[in-house]
């Protein structure tokens, strides 16, 4: 099949190179040079404009910065040049309320269009391991399934359009509650006189169980291997993770949603960002608790 991917980033470098693997012609367009120069690596052929890797594509597959972005390369570079019935996969995560809008005007131009977050960081877009929430008609997921299961190892109809960016943010909003609960519990059991390890093995088999703790233990050389063994460099950087909280955030109000711990974990979470940890996985902001 002939693709067209736009955006081939840390997440979309990895991606496009899983549809080459799987005996696709990618056809490739960044607008950085570095990131096209990969791409040619990797197999895919590129092109100067989004515009040119469209043209002549039966699918196209984006993994662009916001919400922004994807609607501007959408209605500027996508719509009337990739041919009609084609079937586009934004992957990026975004607002729920663009991808609702630019799915709408695909639809209008002939396109069956899906919005498919993913979740999983850089080595399961490598390694082909993500799992994708997808919002969309049941004709576009269908046609949209078989694309992604080459880049991933779940694919999941979450609902009508706008579905796959509401399960990934409602997703990321409670990963970040976990992980601050995870992390303020562990620092509070160490500070009674608690051993950690001891904390990690019984409430990793009691009631307290949870993703943050059991998988992605936040503590070095506690519970499983996680990136605070590597002085938290790798996983999930903690921007990424205020992007989905401020999406979150901004999904909340628009529905009307009570949300006061997913607030205090967003507070959290930007005062973190702002204190200069950029660099680090977000499972870091258990330093805070010293
Ligand atoms: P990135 O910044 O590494 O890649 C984005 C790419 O888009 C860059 O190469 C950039 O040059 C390109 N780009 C920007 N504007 C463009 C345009 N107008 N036309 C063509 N290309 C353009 O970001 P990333 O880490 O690959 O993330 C991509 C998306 O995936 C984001 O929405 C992010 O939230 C989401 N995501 C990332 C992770 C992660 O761990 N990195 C995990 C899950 C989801």
């Amino acid at each position: 099949m002939k693709i067209a991917f736009i955006g081939l980033g840390n997440m979309g470098g990895g991606m496009a190179a899983n549809l080459v693997k799987a005996g696709h012609e990618v056809r490739a367009f960044d607008l950085s040079e570095e990131a096209l120069g990969a791409a040619k690596d990797a197999g895919c052929d590129t092109f100067d404009t989004a515009r040119e890797a469209c043209a002549d594509a039966e699918a196209v597959v984006s993994m662009l910065p916001n919400g922004a972005i994807v609607k501007s390369v959408y209605e500027g570079e996508v719509f009337g040049r990739a041919p009609e019935g084609a079937v586009l996969l934004d992957c990026s995560t975004i607002d729920v309320a663009t991808a609702k809008e630019v799915i709408a005007t695909a639809t209008e131009h002939g396109y069956a269009m899906v919005d498919a977050p993913v979740s999983g960081g850089i080595a399961a877009a490598n390694g082909g391991t993500l799992t994708f929430m997808v919002g969309g008609d049941t004709n576009a997921f269908e046609r949209a399934e078989p694309i992604l299961d080459a880049m991933g190892k779940a694919v999941i109809h979450a609902g009508d359009a706008g579905a796959g960016q509401t399960a990934k943010i409602c997703n990321n909003m409670l990963l970040a509650i976990t992980m601050i609960g995870t992390a303020e519990a562990m620092k509070m059991a160490q500070k009674l006189g608690l051993d950690p390890q001891k904390f990690y093995e019984i409430s990793s088999q009691s009631s307290g169980y949870n993703w943050s703790l059991n998988a992605y233990t936040p503590l070095p050389g506690v519970g499983v291997e996680s990136p605070a063994d590597n002085d938290y460099a790798g996983g999930f950087a903690t921007p990424l993770m205020v992007k989905d909280l401020r999406l979150a955030m901004e999904a909340a109000e628009s529905a009307d949603a009570a949300v006061p711990l997913g607030g205090r974990a967003a507070a959290l979470y930007e005062d973190f960002l702002g204190a200069g940890n950029e660099a680090l996985d977000f499972s870091a902001i258990i330093k805070t608790y010293s």
